[in-house]
């Protein structure tokens, strides 16, 4: 399948065609997410539809799936996340018109008035990333247990502090 989010288009002129662009991206092509995974591989889906409402404001509607190997951060060993937003932007020349910009809608940054498609599944992917990537502790190689233990105890820690203020 070709990339048909590779480019930038005029979401107004789209709006008013009703356009639907459906397909996929490696996940390799979009930075911000491949820095998070263990290996740069895979695709992320998307459909995006164009559409004008009754106020005659142009928007995407739009949904973003992916699976991505994400790295445990208790144990480095691959840890599946998946990706599945929906999501509705309206484009805006400014941050003025963003903060205008009624519900539902969230703000997509028009450059030189396009919008940057990949960008925009990109950022919807990372909004979507977890805060920590960890396996559930059952499923982790690295006991809860093991990894409490190699954590300084926050109550020792809070003794001593206590300690120095009192001294
Ligand atoms: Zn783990």
């Amino acid at each position: 399948m070709t990339d048909v989010f590779s480019r930038a288009l005029d979401p107004f002129k789209h709006a008013r065609d009703g356009i639907c662009l459906e397909g996929t991206i490696p996940l390799a092509k979009l930075p911000r997410v491949a820095a998070e995974l263990l290996e740069p591989m895979g695709d992320a889906f998307a459909k995006l539809q164009f559409a004008v409402d009754q106020d005659g404001k142009a928007y995407i509607e739009g949904r973003v799936k992916a699976s991505l190997a994400l790295t445990c951060q208790r144990c480095l060993q691959p840890f599946d996340w998946s990706v599945d937003s929906v999501f509705k932007v309206s484009p805006v020349k400014n941050t003025e018109e963003a903060e205008k910009l009624p519900a539902p809608y969230e703000p997509v940054m028009l450059q030189e008035g396009y919008v940057d498609l990949r960008r925009l599944i990109e950022d919807e992917i990372v909004l979507n990333l977890p805060m920590v990537a960890h396996h559930e502790p059952e499923e982790c190689a690295v006991q809860m247990g093991d990894y409490e233990e190699r954590k300084p105890k926050p109550f020792a820690a809070l003794a001593s502090l206590k300690k120095k203020i009192t001294d």
